[in-house]
């Protein structure tokens, strides 16, 4: 039996005269003279207003069948703003399928409501036009992927989620084995080392809607547990790679906006670190780092003595405030720099700086050149070492001129060489910038045998890229190691010995000796690019279930305790908290 002949928004002028039943939530009920109310129903695909009699005893979020005719409305009731604003349903007999008591927030129209409040009702927040559409939008975008990478001949497999330990570098979210007391599986980080394996046996293209689990701090664009689309194949190189994923993100971004986005540009992250100040360059705007050293080689100003200068300029930014200004300094002061030096130009080319006294004449006339400044505009300097400089003003450059989330369009961009390892540790050993699976370029590999100077291998180029939009990271991937020489190189530089590596990644090194294809992969957050394409600043909100900022579920109030039974067969003892 169905209870309904038609849903709420999909009711038009062509209907009616027909008898129909609609289904749903009262989204607003108003009294209209004795005895008549108009009751607002909404489903899944909108809202018809309902003639109803005697609707006394009907409340907000009753679920109601109503039975009625379909009508043209009196020209004066009819409501332009709902696509079902010219028609009613008339006449109507309700049904109370389900009683409500008065919502803890209201459903209709965008009202601010505490986020824990939504999440603890989140049932009631799904039903919002918000939370619908989002939904919608994010089961659409999963579609078009899946549709994208079939089309290319991947292969969709499930790896499994009770794993051991993954190399991603966040810490793992552990299991403890019922069956093997005193022993964890850790809960996968992503698919990397099986991925890896289902090149070794041949799958050549592997995907799969991934989810993942990470136990970092949360934020607005990070979740404990999140989707990716993970994918791998076999005898490319990078390039073919990023054309494999620009065409997936290319669908899935058409498939909501309409639009297929056209290439997507390359950038080395050296360029991006230089122009922008960061290896995920919001591209929507100007405000690009100028390179200043030149023009202070010479200087006689103590500040500007360092290895590195470089500016912004803000066109007709001359008129913001000292105290503006003094807070521009102290955030640059807090994000490493040792000072923020302003340089304005007046309305008759003069300059105001607090310390123009300290700059020659020519010193400035270069500056103003170089930064191509006019009448209005103002300067920002920072000088340090060169990834201090770049960073300080890459988020300077956010600061002045990043635009809210939904403005500016759709930019992808892909960021590639970035180095194979981002910093050294205190023990001397380089870090890997992504996980030790990448491969090195090819043209750097002489310089891994140079291990005199660690900071050397800070030049070493990888053949890793990542794939950003709109200043957000939406993913990353490399090329992978397929030797076991380059890979043992790799683990020696990283300081993990032979012993830890046979340990944790035994079986992929153990997988390499019966014929390895060279392969190279991706994996991008789904959530993020959900987020981003709906319009949301917080990838919350395109998830059905979220855990709040502190990481808890105001839902279901995991986490919980377990019972002394189940610790007991996991074989469990918990410590009171440390006082
Ligand atoms: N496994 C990596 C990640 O999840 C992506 C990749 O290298 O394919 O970040």
């Amino acid at each position: 039996m169905t209870m309904r002949t038609n849903y709420c928004g999909r009711l038009s002028v062509d209907d009616i005269g027909k008898t129909v039943t609609v289904c749903g939530w009262v989204s607003k009920r108003r009294e209209h003279g004795e005895f008549l109310a108009f009751v607002d129903l909404r489903d899944r695909t909108g809202i018809i207003q309902c003639v109803v009699d005697h609707a006394h005893d009907i409340r907000s979020e009753y679920v109601l069948a109503v039975t009625g005719v379909v009508r043209e409305r009196p020209p004066e009731t009819v409501n332009d703003e709902l696509p079902t604003g010219s028609i009613e349903i008339g006449e109507a007999t309700v049904e109370v399928l389900s009683k409500a008591e008065p919502p803890p927030f209201q459903i209709s129209g965008r009202v601010e409501v505490d986020e824990t409040i939504r999440i603890r009702h989140r049932y009631l927040d799904l039903r919002t036009g918000r939370m619908q559409r989002n939904l919608r939008s994010r089961a659409l975008i999963n579609s078009a992927i899946r549709r994208s990478m079939d089309a290319q001949e991947f292969v969709e497999v499930e790896t499994p989620m009770l794993i051991a330990s993954t190399p991603e570098g966040a810490r793992d979210f552990v299991v403890p084995s019922r069956l093997s007391p005193g022993n964890f599986y850790a809960l996968p980080q992503s698919p990397q080392l099986f991925k890896q394996l289902c090149m070794v046996g041949g799958i050549d293209r592997y995907y799969q809607i991934a989810r993942c689990m990470r136990d970092e701090d949360l934020r607005a664009d990070r979740q404990f547990e999140f989707t990716q689309l993970d994918m791998e194949m076999s005898f490319v190189d990078g390039d073919e790679v990023r054309a494999v994923v620009s065409e997936a993100v290319s669908e899935a971004a058409e498939s909501i906006t309409g639009q297929r986005p056209g290439v997507i540009p390359e950038i080395s992250w050296h360029e991006a670190m230089n122009r922008y100040g960061s290896d995920k360059p919001d591209v929507r705007f100007g405000l690009e780092l100028v390179e200043l050293t030149d023009v202070f080689s010479d200087t006689e100003f103590n500040a500007f003595k360092a290895s590195c200068i470089k500016g912004i300029k803000v066109p007709q930014g001359a008129d913001i405030g000292r105290n503006q200004l003094d807070q521009l300094t102290d955030k640059a002061k807090s994000w490493g720099a040792k000072g923020l030096v302003w340089l304005k130009v007046g309305e008759s080319g003069e300059v105001n700086s607090p310390v123009a006294k300290f700059m020659s004449e020519q010193e400035i006339s270069d500056l103003l050149a170089a930064m191509k400044a006019e009448q209005g505009d103002i300067c920002y300097i920072v000088a340090d070492d060169w990834r201090r400089a770049v960073h300080v003003l890459g988020l300077l450059r956010l600061e002045l001129g990043k635009p809210p989330v939904n403005e500016g369009g759709f930019h992808f961009l892909w960021v590639v060489d970035f180095p194979l390892f981002e910093d050294v540790d205190s023990e001397g050993n380089p870090v890997p910038a992504h996980h030790p699976f990448t491969m090195p370029h090819e043209e750097d590999l002489g310089l891994l045998q140079d291990t005199a100077n660690p900071n050397d291998l800070l030049q070493v180029r990888s053949q890793a890229y990542d794939l950003v939009l709109n200043g957000w990271e939406l993913g990353s991937g490399s090329v992978r190691i397929h030797r076991r020489d380059i890979q043992q190189q790799i683990f020696d530089l990283l300081g993990i010995g032979e012993e830890e590596s046979q340990k944790k990644f035994g079986f992929l090194m153990d997988a390499f000796r019966y014929g390895a294809p060279p392969h190279a992969g991706f994996a991008f957050g789904i959530d993020r690019l959900v987020a981003l394409l709906v319009g949301e600043e917080n990838i919350r909100e395109v998830i059905a279930f979220p855990k709040s900022q502190s990481g808890s579920d105001p839902l279901t109030e995991a986490p919980t305790p377990i019972d002394q039974t189940q610790l007991d067969e996991l074989g469990l003892r918990v410590l009171p908290p440390a006082t």
